[in-house]
């Protein structure tokens, strides 16, 4: 096929479920191509000397010769392929915000649609899933040496599947009752069915990695306990949870104020949290967006977001917001709260000021400025603020580590090693809150050092996986 004749074919659109019909459940929104959808996106790949989609992918994916397999129909070899680089595909092919990262690195981006390199990604995991393919990796013989793993989210699931797959004994320390971290508790399922991260508990298990759910490092047992225990290298990977608050006047005691990741967690570990039928999430990112679509399927139907910049520069994906409003949340835009309105103990509305854009700020992006005397109230039975999250330091009880000013952990930006030499760190708890694939990509970091560290070599000579993001 001539570069022409793949230029002028469309970017190929997923099927998708009926907005009317999807608001009243949990089920995953977007299907995956069939086989001749994916072979037709594929075709739209050109192949480039320099793919630039691999600079964008925060894994360095090979994504031209993975594509470049599945149009041949070698969907198996496809699928290993991406496994050279990447833990897992099930789960980045789905959550990845691929707009921002290989999508958004993709030459045909510049003149129109990239190709649509997550779908492809993922019609090569749901293939092989479909034709009961073994997705386990050979795991090496033991080398009898332990490694404690601190959170079950996509950074330590990245380090105990290679230290596991070079014969290291691991084990996984979650304080939720759950596996998966913020897979499991922060984004839905109809963006990420539970038996996608199921998929990934199962190879870790097949490797020997021993999953502890229930117990909190720093309350039930103290990062030294684990080293009495022989562990002798630990690895923190406990994410971003503690969500930043308003800081405005009626945020504290309020009925009716919750914060965004504590509503999806307590919501996807399976309670029933009455939030109302009138609620305002404020935020402009994808957990603003995930609670208000879980806010619509729990009951609540006039949802609205309050975001103070424009749509343009709201950090969701475009997908997201695409299916919120298709699901009928508002945006207000150019909007901030200034205050909770509250009757006996109990929210009744939220005081809302108008913004407008001013100069760029340090993100790039406009800075809101406060339209004097533009006040106006929202009624709502509830708002729940998602804005950002801080890492929470439980763990660290009985050690004394280096903090950025952001409270994250400071580390060795080129092996992850903590101002304690044992102790690693890496994904959220180190970059603040970021995609999956960062995560990921931390962890075979991470666990490159751990195998230098424990085997008594220098942890920065001959580096496999230099650090990117720091
Ligand atoms: Fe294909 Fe786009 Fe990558 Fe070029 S940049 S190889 S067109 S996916």
């Amino acid at each position: 096929m001539k570069a022409k004749e793949r230029m002028a074919i469309p970017r190929q659109q997923p099927r998708e479920l009926d907005p009317a019909e999807r608001i009243k459940n949990f089920k995953e929104v977007t299907f995956g191509y069939d086989e001749e959808t994916a072979i037709l996106e594929a075709n739209r790949c050109l192949q480039c000397k320099k793919p630039t989609c691999i600079d964008g992918c925060p894994i360095g994916n090979d994504i031209p010769a993975f594509i470049q397999l599945l149009r041949d129909k070698k969907f198996e070899e496809g699928y290993w392929k991406i496994r050279e680089t990447s833990t897992m595909p099930a789960v980045c092919s789905r959550v990845c915000p691929h707009e921002f990262q290989c999508e958004g690195s993709c030459v045909r981006g510049k003149k129109g649609d990239p190709v649509a390199i997550g779908m492809l990604e993922r019609y090569l995991v749901d293939w092989m899933v479909l034709n009961k393919k073994n997705l386990f990796m050979d795991c090496k013989i033991s080398r009898k040496k332990k490694v404690a793993i601190v959170g079950s989210g996509p950074a330590g699931i990245s380090v105990a599947f290679y230290l596991a797959h070079e014969g290291y004994d691991c084990t996984i320390f979650e304080s939720l009752p759950v596996f998966g971290g913020m897979l499991a508790v922060g984004i839905p399922h109809y963006r990420l069915p539970r038996d996608i991260i199921g998929a990934e508990l199962y190879a870790l298990k097949n490797c020997g990695v021993e999953i502890v759910t229930g117990v909190t490092i720093g309350q039930d047992k103290t990062l030294e306990d684990l080293r009495n225990e022989g562990f002798e290298a630990v690895f923190l990977g406990v994410g971003a949870h503690a969500s930043r608050k308003l800081g405005i006047e009626g945020e504290e005691g309020t009925e009716g104020v919750l914060h965004g990741v504590d509503y999806l967690r307590r919501v996807l570990t399976g309670e029933d949290v009455d939030i109302g039928r009138n609620v305002v999430v404020v935020g402009g990112g994808n957990v603003a967006i995930d609670v208000a679509r879980t806010a619509l399927r729990k009951g609540s139907d006039n949802v609205f977001i309050l975001y103070r910049r424009s749509k343009e520069e709201m950090p969701a994906s475009k997908a997201e917001i695409h299916h919120l409003e298709e699901e009928g949340v508002r945006i207000e835009m150019l909007a901030a709260p200034i205050k909770i309105h509250t009757e006996n103990g109990r929210m009744t509305g939220v005081e809302c000021i108008r913004m407008e854009l001013g100069e760029p700020d340090d993100s790039g992006r406009r800075r809101p400025v406060v339209k004097e005397g533009s006040n106006f109230i929202i009624k709502a039975d509830s708002i729940i603020p998602a804005i950002s999250q801080n890492v929470e330091h439980k763990a660290d009880k009985g050690m004394e580590f280096k903090l950025t000013s952001w409270g994250t952990y400071e580390v060795d930006p080129d092996t992850l090693q903590t101002s304690v030499e044992w102790i690693f760190a890496g994904g959220d708890n180190v970059l603040g809150p970021q995609t999956a694939a960062k995560a990921v990509y931390h962890g075979k970091v991470a666990a490159e050092s751990i195998q230098r560290y424990l085997e008594g070599e220098s942890l920065t000579e001959c580096r496999k996986f230099p650090c990117k993001f720091m």
